[in-house]
């Protein structure tokens, strides 16, 4: 693209983000809706940069009414918008320059596709606009801690791109909750509640106040200072709120309250924790966030946080809420998931059955095809389903062109081939990738003793078999009765006869020199054969596309090569 062409560009998002923002047009809002409509500009980020800080500054000395005439000329509004809106990743409402956005999971196991959703978005929007991506670990539910989280959330994150610029722990920050807690008791927006649940409850549902709202403030401090010597259930911190709220969740929700179990980072340390739509507020304001972007269960959350926001005077960020993301075939709750570990039904994490993140990168999935997913999903509040089938035809884009082929025979039958010309005998060879053959060949030796797959012995009948690069055969009834081995003939090795017989054409591997090979299938069943003799070269983390059998990631190499699975 020439410096003209990206001027242009410039100048029309420049134009049209003053058009609509009563003249003044903003560099980073220019920057990210570029972004958004030329793809073909994200690796030319500083180019595009340094140009909106020129165009927006001449663009805002324009008048009103020159930007209008001038947008008119390159086709006014209306062009720019369609194109915007055809992409999954539509621009972030009110950006005022750069962003700040965080990720911010429960450390309750492994991350999952739904929680990649979530990253890759806040990730991908801080690469839009500019700006700072934080992680923050939510661990102030000591009941719902994996202590093994904190760090299999960071490796699924590497494995994800998703590189923060900063990270905070909330188990460290206690301290600032209470601090927060007691300036709100001061303020006079929350106060101590000593009545049991039930109670609370009737009186709530019915938009009564309970006898602690009344309370002073100076009550209020009094039993929010003797908070830490209660028991357990004895009383909350609550939030005041409108008590004839139409959603009778929001009425008063408890802000802090006591837990009696020991943290895996802070031990006893603490006993009054705040419930997440405490910390979670206090947190995205301290740390400035600009954005919220949140599935939308968090719909009455948002609502109730923003309570905290104007009892402390505090700008609400803006919040933005996803649909639900449903996933075929795959249990995607933590918690079900931790079920089937312990009891035995998942063999760990990576199980191939479940949509972590680490079971979907064990079968060979790229981190590439999650982000294009999850961008082509983007942050609508429509739900949205997605099928193994899409993710896996994204993926195939990625690893077609870097797979080389092998030969794998799962379910193998020993066969004999009797009659095989001496001339037949060799070494066959095929290309690494029948699209790049400067990659170089394999060398397969054929000598007549072949493994071939079940399937394809059974469905031949008397008909013909092509061995592919090899010879075409015929099976003779029954089995060797010394050896059990199936007996095929040497039938020709001619192509175009086996294809006017409308053979079958199929893979093999030598009886010598061949490897043992598993591949773990999605549903974790196995299926068990031999790998050509050239797999011996292959290295754990290789994909590999097995010829008629699919694409696999290497497991394990070592005596016997094991693969997973990752689609046809
Ligand atoms: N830790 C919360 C969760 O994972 C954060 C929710 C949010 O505020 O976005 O559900």
């Amino acid at each position: 693209m020439s410096g003209n062409d990206l001027e242009e560009i410039v100048y029309k998002n420049a134009l049209i983000n003053a058009v609509k923002h009563k003249g003044k047009a903003h560099p980073g809002s220019v920057i990210g809706s570029i972004m958004s409509s030329h793809a073909e500009l994200r690796s030319h980020a500083k180019e595009v940069g340094s140009a909106a800080g020129k165009i927006v500054a001449k663009v805002n000395a324009m008048d009103p009414e020159l930007q209008k005439s001038e947008l008119e000329k390159l086709g006014g509004l209306k062009e720019e918008k369609k194109k915007v809106e055809e992409k999954g990743l539509s621009d972030l409402p009110d950006v005022e320059g750069e962003v700040v956005l965080r990720f911010a999971p429960n450390p309750s196991g492994p991350l999952h596709i739904g929680h990649a959703r979530a990253a890759v978005l806040n990730s991908e929007y801080v690469k839009r606009y500019g700006g700072k991506l934080i992680l923050r670990i939510e661990d102030t539910d000591p009941r719902r801690v994996d202590p093994e989280a904190y760090q299999t959330i960071e490796e699924d994150l590497k494995w994800l791109g998703f590189n923060w610029d900063e990270k905070f722990i909330q188990s460290d920050r206690m301290e600032i909750y209470y601090k927060y807690a007691e300036e709100l008791i001061k303020l006079g927006q929350a106060y101590m509640c000593t009545c049991n649940g039930a109670d609370f409850k009737k009186l709530k549902d019915e938009s009564k106040p309970c006898p602690c709202r009344n309370l002073s403030v100076e009550e209020n401090l009094e039993l929010w200072k003797k908070f830490g010597q209660m028991d357990e259930g004895d009383a909350v911190l609550r939030v005041k709120t409108d008590i004839n709220h139409k959603n009778p969740a929001i009425r008063d929700w408890v802000a802090m309250r006591i837990v009696d179990e020991e943290h895996p980072r802070t031990g006893n340390k603490y006993r009054i924790y705040p419930m997440m739509n405490f910390s979670v507020a206090v947190d995205d304001h301290l740390m400035g966030m600009t954005h919220v972007l949140r599935g939308k269960d968090h719909l009455a959350n948002s609502e109730k946080q923003k309570y905290l926001y104007r009892h402390f005077g505090w700008k609400i960020p803006v919040f933005i809420h996803y649909g639900r993301l449903k996933m075929d075939d795959v249990a995607l709750s933590t918690s079900k998931a931790r079920a089937g570990i312990e009891d035995g039904t998942y063999t760990g994490w990576d199980d191939p059955r479940l949509g972590t993140i680490r079971a979907i990168a064990r079968r060979g999935i790229k981190r590439g095809a999650l982000y294009e997913l999850m961008v082509e999903i983007g942050s609508k509040m429509a739900d949205a389903t997605v099928s193994w089938k899409k993710v896996y035809g994204l993926n195939r884009s990625i690893i077609e062109d870097s797979s080389d082929r092998y030969f794998f025979v799962g379910k193998p039958v020993k066969v004999q081939i009797a009659n095989l010309p001496e001339e037949e005998e060799g070494t066959i060879k095929r290309h690494l990738h029948p699209n790049f053959p400067e990659r170089g060949d394999r060398e397969i030796p054929f000598t007549g003793k072949v493994y071939l797959t079940l399937d394809d012995v059974s469905r031949t009948g008397k008909g013909i078999l092509r061995l592919m690069d090899a010879v075409n055969i015929r099976f003779k009834e029954g089995s060797c009765k010394c050896c059990g081995e199936k007996i095929a003939v040497y039938h020709s090795s001619n192509l175009e006869e086996a294809r006017e017989a409308g053979a079958h054409i199929v893979q093999w591997v030598p009886v010598a020199k061949s490897i043992v090979a598993d591949v773990v299938m999605p549903d974790a069943s196995v299926v068990s054969g031999f790998i050509e003799p050239a797999a011996s070269k292959l290295k754990v983390d290789d994909i590999v596309q097995l010829e008629r059998f699919g694409f696999a990631r290497v497991d394990e190499v070592g005596d016997k090569i094991r693969f997973y699975f990752t689609h046809k």
